[in-house]
This record gives C-alpha cells, structure tokens and sequence, in this order.
C-alpha cells in the first residue's frame, strides 16, 4: 500500500494530501520517521570528517526532514480534528519521541561534536545567523542534560519520558471533559438570551444530535451566556462545570498527574544544576529569572485588584437592587458586568454582534497585513482536512509568501482555545522553503445559510492568532532552528498581541464593522461607545489571568507542592483573591502549564509581551498614522521575519531604540490611576 506520507507531495504548494490521508497512514510514517532520524543522528555522530558547520549543525537541521512532514499533518489533526485512533497513536508516540530526544541530547560523541564548535565558534568565519544558531543548538544540548555524568543522564532520561507521557495524558483528558459536557436547554431556560445565542446554542445543539438548544463549554458560546442568562441556577451550573473540567474524579482527572508532573519538574531542574524548575525554565527567556517574573506580575496585580475590589462592590449593588440576596459570585460576575457596561456605556454584545461578521474580520486582518506588510490573500480551492478549514495563498509584491489556512469553528473533536501552528516552517537551507500556518479557533458556527458572527472579544482572538500567523508566514532566515515563532516564550506574543491593536484602529471597523443583514456599516455613534468602553472591567481580566500566572511560578519556584490545589488556595489566599473572580485557567484544565513543558512557568509571558506590545502600538500612535510605513518596515524587519536571529531584547530595541516600562500596559488597560 502506497503511504501517501512517505511520498513526495505533487500538490498545489505542496499542502499535505490530506483526502489520500488517513488514520492507518500515521503509525507506518511514523516507524519510518523515527528510523530516518536515528539514521541521519548516528551519521553524523560518526562522521570521519572533522566537526564543521556544515556537516554537524546543518545535518542536524536536516536530520528531521521526513519526521517534522509526518508529525505536522500529525498533530495539527490531533488538536483539530482528532479521533480515538489518532488519540491512542498519540499516547504510544509520546514516549517515543521523548526517547529520540533523550537519545540525540545524550549522543556523546555528537554532543563533542557541537561543544567542539561552540568552543571554536570566533574561528569558523560562521554569519551572524549561523553562529546564533549554533549557540542555539549548544544550548539545547546543555539543557537537554548532555553534559550530565552516569546515572544522571538514565535518570533525566527516565523523567523527561515520564513527563511526556503525562502531558499527552493531560491533554487527553481535558479533551473528553469538554468533549463530553453540554447543557440541553428546553425553550424555558433562554431568558435573557438574545437571538444570536439562541442560534449559537440550537446548532450546537444540533450537532450533538439533540433538539432544542445546548450550551458548551466553548467559551464563544459559554461567555455569552454568562452574560446574559437571567437565570441565575443555570448560570451556576454551566459555570461549575466549565470550572472543573479536569477535575471530575473518575478516569479523566487531572489532578494525580498535575501532582506527579510538579515533582518531576524539579528533580529535573535538580539534574540540571538549578535551584527550582522556574529557575531552569526562565534562564534563557526574556525575563530570566523568578524575580523578575513576580516584580511584573505584582506590580500589575495591586492596580488591578484594587480596581477589581471596586468593580465587585458596584455588581454586589446592581445585584442586590433586583432582589437577589447574598454574595455576589464569579457566575454572576459576567453577567452584571454587561449590565454595567450597558448602563455606563449603552453597549451591549447584542447590538454588536451583527457588525462582527467571521468574514469581515477575517477581510479586516487581511487589509491590515496589506497595509502594514504588502501581503495580498487568494483564495485556493484545495481539498483540506475538515471542510470548515479554508485556505489562501499569501503573496507579498506579487511573489508566493506562504498558504494560510484558517479553521475556525468549534466543533467536538477539536480542542479548547484558540492556536497557530504550522504544517511547515519557512527555511531556505536547500532552496527557498515557505511556510503552511494554520489559525485554528472555536467560533460559534451560524446555522447553515447565515453568517456566523463574532463576538468583539472573538475578534480579538481572531486577529492575535493571525499576528502569530504573520510572524510564522513572514520569517525570512535560512535555518529552521530560528524560523518565524522559534523565539523566547516571552516575547511570542509579542507580535500576536500588536496585531490584536489594529483591529481597534477606527478607520478598520469603519471600514469592516458591517451589519450581517443591511451591509450597513458601524454607525460612527455605536462604534465611539464600543471604542470608549475599550477598558471596561479590565480589573475582572487582569485579575483573573494574573492570578494563574501567580499560581503557576509559585508552583515552579520553590519546592514542588505535594498538594497543587492547596498550594491553589494558598497563593490566592495571600493575593487576597476577589470572591467573585476565579484564575483565568484553574489548575487541573490550565492546559499552557500542564499539557506539555511549553508555558509551564511560562503563563506570565502573555503580560511580559504586553510590555511590548503596548509601547510598540504608541510607536504608531506618536507617529499619527497607525500604518505608517516606515515604522511598518521596521517592525517587519526587526520583529515578524526576523524569528529568532537574535536576542529578543536586541530585536525589540531595534524597532524601538529602548526597552520599554510597564507604563504604557498600565495605561493600555485603564489601570494606570487605579494604583
Ligand atoms: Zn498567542
């Protein structure tokens, strides 16, 4: 049987044959992957020839060519569109994977190989770019253990296995809890919401087979309906249940493996010579130390609580005033808050809603990214792996830049959230290599024949993961290693974050902000009140996500908790957490820290970015034209194609000439009086 994976793709800019593709074409790849990449490490750990650039450090950039084919189209399914036999080849694939790792780091000879290099790096006549990626590589040998002694490394080995095997289990579980829960609403429970939701709610019902109307544990339906459901018990009980996905006891609770995965955290920390796993994990970020990390997220944490403090005695009062007795709670909180936004600023989501049409957003990122970088979208009609996925060919000054797929409704085999990954990354080490990036979101998906509409903060959503799309499809260096999004977590969001401030910009809502049915444009008077309630209940958001990055260092910088939760209660406990206000992600669904190493200790990122990304949009402000061109040049040079070609601080203040403070994030969320 021929395997489509292993074949060369003849396809339209080589986009994965995904109809030839299926379930029983993954396991064999994969056999075949893993040899490949055995092979191609052994034979340059035993190359003759004397260690070079060439022969070590770009063998090794090619040593996965086949692997990274294979699991692209591999794990975009898994996130996208899994199924149970591809979610039982990804708990087998875990270990293995973490085995070739283990085994490639720990190679002696070819970790000789490369410190020989790295000792020898001023006399190799390497470009700035190669000798930034050989750092690059010495540096995840180092951290990967290579340098450890004896029974160390076994050691090493045997937790970053284990830690694997949890991670994919974390994220396994998660996805049937969200998978599985739903609320059937009979035509009784709809009060308060509007017409939109109703729709929401009856097509989700309807792909679950069921009549009437379901709420999910999507945030683009259960947001809203914690907004505007009336009903108190039923607001209770959806928001209970979105708060313990992970945590229902029974065979997809994640709280022994949240436990095991900290303990294991710092004992590899220990091997590697740190102090705690917060300590390792920070070294090379921007931040680089726990320290630096809570100065941060403290200094932010006291305006916003204060502000928050407030925000909850003027709900407990709108509360109170409509008879309801008692302690405000955090599923009344969203509700209240739209009160109040629509009392204090005459807006609410209802009226917004039909302004914020998914392919009218998707046209207004598309228009920016004309703007700011030259980039022109055309449709291609190719088959993909879902038929809600749709994909364009992306062309700057006329020349094929990359393919851009979006797929954007939420569906059962999806997970939560919202990403951007990729099916290949730009390189140019063997000819010109362009990237296939995908925006994978959870939309509400209108009933069939009308258009599906975004919330406001959905847009958000939709413009952060195209500013991480941009970053991936503009990268312009030769060496994967350092490819589009390959830089320090904390300065990732970096370009997802500034794109979200274009959407804001008045002349791109005038201009895309049109109503589903009249075509009729954001009228100017809706649109001033949507702009000055920008900052509304920004001490609910900033509380929320602060208070799980919080948790998440105190869970990494000290001595592994033997009871995360009540490790939880203790750090919220002396932030003096608001009542009504619960952390953003809880810990046994806080999927960024659990479900693989990628923001464990690593949440505080998205706040370390805004410090950027707050200063760099005044950059266009001071600048009067937030599509100045010159400032364009310079951010896509310095920031979207430079991927990771140098230190983030470096590439920052070659945009920006400096590093900025917390001032203008302050600022940014209203929060810079509140102190
Ligand atoms: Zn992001």
């Amino acid at each position: 049987m021929r395997n489509p994976l292993l074949e060369n793709w003849t396809t339209r800019f080589e986009i994965p044959p995904f109809v030839r593709i299926t379930d029983d074409h993954f396991a064999p790849a994969f056999d075949q992957a893993f040899r490949q990449s055995r092979a191609a490490v052994k034979a340059i750990a035993e190359d003759p020839a004397t260690p070079g650039f060439a022969n070590t450090i770009e063998a090794l950039e090619r040593a996965d060519a086949l692997m990274d084919r294979v699991a692209g189209v591999f794990f975009n399914l898994t996130g996208a569109n899994s199924n149970p036999a591809l979610e039982e080849l990804q708990r087998d694939l875990s270990p293995k994977f973490a085995d070739l790792h283990s085994e490639t780091m720990m190679n002696a000879a070819l970790f000789a190989r490369v410190d020989k290099l790295f000792q020898n790096k001023d006399t190799l006549g390497l470009t700035a770019e190669q000798s930034r990626v050989l750092e690059l590589y010495h540096r995840m040998f180092l951290r990967a253990g290579a340098a450890l002694k004896g029974e160390d490394r076994t050691r090493l080995a045997k937790v970053t296995k284990r830690l694997a095997v949890l991670g994919t289990a974390f994220t396994q579980n998660l996805l049937a809890d969200e998978r599985d829960w739903f609320m059937q609403l009979g035509k009784g429970d709809l009060d308060g919401l509007p017409d939109f939701l109703r729709d929401a709610a009856a097509q989700a019902a309807k792909e679950r087979d069921k009549g009437g109307y379901a709420i999910t544990l999507s945030r683009s339906l259960i947001v809203p309906f914690l907004q505007f459901s009336s009903r108190r018990d039923l607001r209770e009980k959806a928001y209970l249940a979105w708060g313990a996905r992970g945590e229902n006891g029974g065979d997809t609770d994640n709280l022994a493996i949240v436990t095991e995965t900290l303990a294991l955290r710092e004992i590899r920390a220990h091997l590697l010579g740190y102090a705690s796993f917060a300590d390792f994990k920070l070294a090379p970020e921007m931040a680089k130390t726990p320290e630096a990390v809570r100065d941060l997220l403290m200094a932010v944490w006291k305006p916003a609580k204060a502000q928050a403090d407030r925000d909850a005695e003027i709900l407990t009062d709108m509360m109170h005033s409509e008879g309801v007795n008692g302690d405000l709670e955090p599923w009344d909180w969203r509700h209240y808050a739209a009160k109040r936004r629509l009392a204090e600023h005459d807006l609410n989501e209802a009226e917004l809603k039909p302004y914020f049409q998914l392919n009218r957003m998707i046209d207004a990122a598309f228009d920016c990214a004309n703007r700011l970088f030259g980039l022109t979208f055309h449709a291609l009609d190719v088959p993909l792996y879902h038929a809600d996925a749709r994909a364009w060919e992306v062309r700057k000054d006329g020349k094929h830049l990359a393919v851009f797929i979006g797929d954007y409704f939420a569906r059962p085999a999806k997970r939560s959230g919202a990403w951007c990954s990729r099916f290949r990354s730009q390189s140019r080490l063997d000819g010109e290599v362009r990237p296939i990036t995908v925006n994978v979101c959870n939309f509400a998906k209108a009933p069939e024949g009308q258009p599906s509409l975004l919330t406001f903060d959905d847009a958000h959503t939709l413009f952060h993961e195209f500013g991480h799309a941009l970053h991936s499809m503009l990268s312009d260096v030769t060496y994967q290693m350092i490819a589009g999004t390959s830089v320090a977590r904390d300065f990732v969001e970096l370009p997802s974050q500034l794109f979200e401030h274009w959407l804001t910009v008045p002349e791109v809502l005038q201009e895309f902000a049109t109503h589903a049915q009249t075509g009729v444009n954001i009228p100017q008077d809706l649109l001033e009140r949507l702009l000055a309630a920008r900052n509304f209940d920004q001490g609910f958001a900033t509380v929320e996500y602060t208070a799980s990055a919080l948790v998440d260092l105190d869970f990494h910088a000290g001595v592994a908790p033997a009871d995360p939760m009540a490790k939880q209660a203790e750090t919220l406990a002396r932030l003096g957490m608001p009542h009504a206000i619960r952390m953003r992600h809880a810990t046994p669904h806080f999927a960024h820290v659990f479900a693989g190493d990628g923001y464990s200790s690593g949440y505080y990122s998205y706040m370390w970015s805004e410090v950027m990304d707050a200063d760099a949009f005044e950059a266009f402000e001071e600048a009067g034209n937030a599509f100045d061109p010159e400032l364009a040049a310079r951010l896509e040079r310095h920031i979207y194609s430079a991927g990771g070609s140098k230190e983030a601080d470096a590439l920052y203040t070659a945009f920006r000439g400096k590093m900025p403070g917390v001032e203008a994030l302050l600022k940014g969320r209203g929060l810079d009086e509140s102190a």
